[in-house]
């Protein structure tokens, strides 16, 4: 699906969202991206040269695409909110385990307060994660207004699976760097989910606005 910008001048309202079929003529792929993580998804720019479609391909009525945009952003953030907390929680894993495991100065880290209180502060953004994507799930079924509260979803589960993993890192000390471990995975997957379905930047606009519009 393309979202274009058909009448400029129009802004917000000259935007239309089409069905492109992939192998319609005209359609090249930029080269395959070298990622910093989420290696397992392809992603290529996609170029449109003279691609004519047919009219019927246009979903909703002409100028409606950034209204259809909108709500599929809506959508897709409850999406990548989880994606995010879910890595989250995966490091968290893997940082406990290795608390209890790894020994330094004779006793398990774990049992050193600078990192028992890194894990408790895990815990904490986890569970706080967890309630506020809950929440927008919940608004969402219920078919109330969720756009707040999936632009916080998406921007606090981001941001904190960006800590978290920065700190599973950390607590795994120098096997935290290498690939065995799989944390340092985990941290390059967790920076994308700041970055795509609108940044943690944006999301901040949608919440503020909403708070001095409101
Ligand atoms: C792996 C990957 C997959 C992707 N998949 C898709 C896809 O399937 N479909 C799709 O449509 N897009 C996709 N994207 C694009 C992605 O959604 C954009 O990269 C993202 O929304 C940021 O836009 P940008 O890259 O143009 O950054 P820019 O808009 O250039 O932003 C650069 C920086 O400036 C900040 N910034 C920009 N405007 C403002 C502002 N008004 N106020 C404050 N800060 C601002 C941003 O937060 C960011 O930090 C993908 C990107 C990646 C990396």
């Amino acid at each position: 699906m393309l979202i274009a910008q058909t009448d400029p001048e129009k802004k917000n309202k000259g935007i239309n969202a089409i069905i492109v079929e992939k192998n319609t003529p005209g359609i090249t792929l930029g080269p395959h991206e070298n990622k910093m993580g989420m290696r397992s998804s392809d992603t290529h720019s996609v170029m449109f040269t003279d691609v004519r479609v047919p009219k019927e391909n246009r979903l909703g009525s002409h100028g409606e695409g950034f209204r259809i945009a909108m709500k599929i952003l809506n959508s897709g953030r409850i999406g990548i909110a989880s994606q995010a907390l879910g890595i989250a929680m995966g490091a968290f894993e893997r940082a406990s385990q290795y608390a209890k495991e790894r020994k330094a100065f004779g006793v398990e880290i774990g049992a050193h307060q600078a990192i028992a209180f890194k894990l408790a502060d895990m815990a904490v953004k986890i569970e706080t994660a967890q309630l506020l994507l809950l929440k927008t799930g919940w608004l969402k079924d219920q078919h109330r207004e969720y756009t707040v509260a999936a632009a916080m979803s998406k921007q606090y589960c981001a941001d904190i699976a960006m800590e978290i993993t920065t700190q599973a890192v950390q607590i795994h000390g120098g096997y935290g760097y290498v690939k065995e471990y799989h944390v340092e995975r985990l941290m390059r997957e967790a920076k994308l989910t700041q970055i795509y379905e609108g940044t943690s930047e944006i999301q901040k606009i949608i919440i503020s606005r909403a708070i001095l519009n409101g």
